[in-house]
């Protein structure tokens, strides 16, 4: 991916599939479908809630929670007046529920949140929130059947154990073998350039804090092996 690929402002490595409705890297979506039609065998009908996303999306929705127009949340889901934080404490709380823009893995198309649109009861409204994912929940059985299966097909959930950045997010399944070599090309210096060139309210606390925000939120992602068993620590 090239650089712009790789911060969301280009897309033209994404493929859009029609079944299931989605916008995935060229080199994803094989392995994806692959792994649709084996859940398809379990009575699991793999959806995407979301794979690619672009620059500009991520951008709309950062300075909606910057200004208070989309509700931003504390760590516990509580809601937070925008206007009543300083800059920095705005940054820490929209961070922790949605990516900097050009920092989102969303914009690689290796990354999609899953649901299991068989699950779904009559005018059921997805939240994509931790006890939809757990034994007993909606999704439950798909939580189960990607632990077991996923691996097979080169995906592996990068937020699957509580560290020091964004949330647990088990619907958040990412394709490795293309993932693994975006993290290594998006630096920080080409991160830097796409907030700079950007439209981002707190642009300027965002830049001085940036190397902080990339270690936390960026780096700090689970390996694939981390997923094989025991959910271990991200990197620190
Ligand atoms: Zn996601």
């Amino acid at each position: 991916m090239n650089e712009l690929e790789l911060t969301g402002r280009a897309r033209t490595h994404i493929v859009d599939l029609d079944r299931p409705r989605c916008a995935l890297h060229y080199a994803a979506a094989t392995s994806f479908l692959a792994m649709r039609d084996a859940a398809a065998g379990a009575g699991i009908d793999l959806a995407a809630a979301s794979s690619f996303r672009d620059f500009d999306r991520q951008l709309h929705i950062w300075n909606a929670k910057w200004t208070g127009e989309r509700p931003l949340l504390d760590r516990q889901g509580q809601p937070l007046v925008a206007a009543s934080l300083d800059e920095a404490a705005r940054i820490d709380a929209i961070l922790c529920w949605s990516a900097l823009p050009g920092g989102s893995r969303h914009h690689w198309g290796t990354d999609c949140d899953l649901i299991d649109a068989a699950a779904l009861p009559e005018g059921y409204r997805v939240q994509l929130v931790p006890e939809e994912y757990a034994p007993g929940g909606v999704f439950g059985r798909l939580t189960a059947w990607l632990d077991e299966n996923m691996a097979r097909f080169g995906f592996h959930r990068p937020y699957a154990s509580a560290g020091c950045g964004a949330g647990v997010e088990p619907w958040h399944v990412s394709y490795w073998p293309v993932a693994h070599d975006a993290l290594e090309a998006l630096t920080l210096p080409v991160l830097r350039r796409a907030v700079a060139g950007s439209a981002m309210l707190g642009k300027e606390q965002v830049l001085e804090r940036l190397p902080e925000i990339y270690t936390r939120f960026v780096l700090a992602v689970d390996s694939p092996r981390a997923n094989s068993g025991r959910a271990s620590s991200r990197l620190a």
